[in-house]
């Protein structure tokens, strides 16, 4: 039996960086649709040079190529015992291919957790964030800061922001969440596996509650 785990919320919520703890701290293997992509990109792929176009302009990238790229990602030998899945699904379609995939393989999700954050906040978030160019490892300029300005406190390598970190991009990509992600909400209500938590607490708190709301669907105890 896998756990299947959604983190669910805005772009600057705070997923990716909840996630690499989540991830740190049960056996569960972080499955990010953006990350895959900024590789792809990284590699000079195909599917990289696709999803650029996308990510550039803050537009989704098509429902069909992200679905056929996770439900590849999900069959690696690191998923077998569960998924923390960040950034996806983010449209109704995705959330029904992912049900269906897992279904094949008797599984399911088991908990949504969404991470509140009012727009202002997130703007300001999203247009502060720093990403450590050797490690991945994320900072935010105003409200956690390297030590060394520009320089990653894990591995001394460069910071750089987003291309699509900038405040335009930023503010459609809340445009698109709202308009097609945020139904997801309602949909996972629905099936009463939603829990919400707030994503304007500090990060520790946001972490503690997320271990406390997914202990009971672990293999082990986190
Ligand atoms: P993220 O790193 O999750 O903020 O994603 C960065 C960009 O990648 C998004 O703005 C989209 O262009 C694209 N992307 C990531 N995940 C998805 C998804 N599930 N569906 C469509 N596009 C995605």
């Amino acid at each position: 039996m896998s756990t299947n785990v959604i983190l669910l919320g805005p772009p600057g919520a705070g997923k990716g960086t909840q996630a690499k703890v989540l991830v740190e701290q049960t056996s569960l293997a972080h499955v990010a649709s953006g990350d895959l992509f900024r590789a792809a990109l990284r590699d000079g792929t195909e599917l990289g040079m696709l999803a650029k176009s996308y990510m550039d302009r803050g537009a989704l990238v098509p429902d069909e190529v992200v679905i056929n790229m996770i439900l590849e990602r999900i069959q690696a030998p690191d998923c077998a015992e569960g998924v923390v899945f960040d950034g996806f699904p983010r449209t109704k379609e995705q959330a029904v291919a992912l049900e269906e995939a897992l279904a094949k393989q008797q599984s399911s999700i088991d908990v949504v957790l969404y991470l509140g954050v009012p727009s202002d906040v997130l703007l300001r978030r999203i247009g502060g964030r720093q990403t450590c160019k050797t490690c991945g490892a994320t900072y935010n300029r105003y409200y956690f800061p390297s030590h060394r300005p520009g320089i990653c406190d894990a591995c001394g390598g460069e910071l750089y922001q987003r291309s699509d970190d900038t405040l335009e991009t930023a503010q459609h990509r809340l445009d698109v969440y709202f308009g097609q992600t945020m139904p997801l909400i309602e949909y996972y209500q629905r099936q009463g596996i939603l829990h919400e938590i707030d994503g304007q607490r500090e990060i520790m708190w946001v972490t503690e509650m997320m271990l406390k709301a997914l202990n009971q669907y672990l293999p082990t105890s986190a």
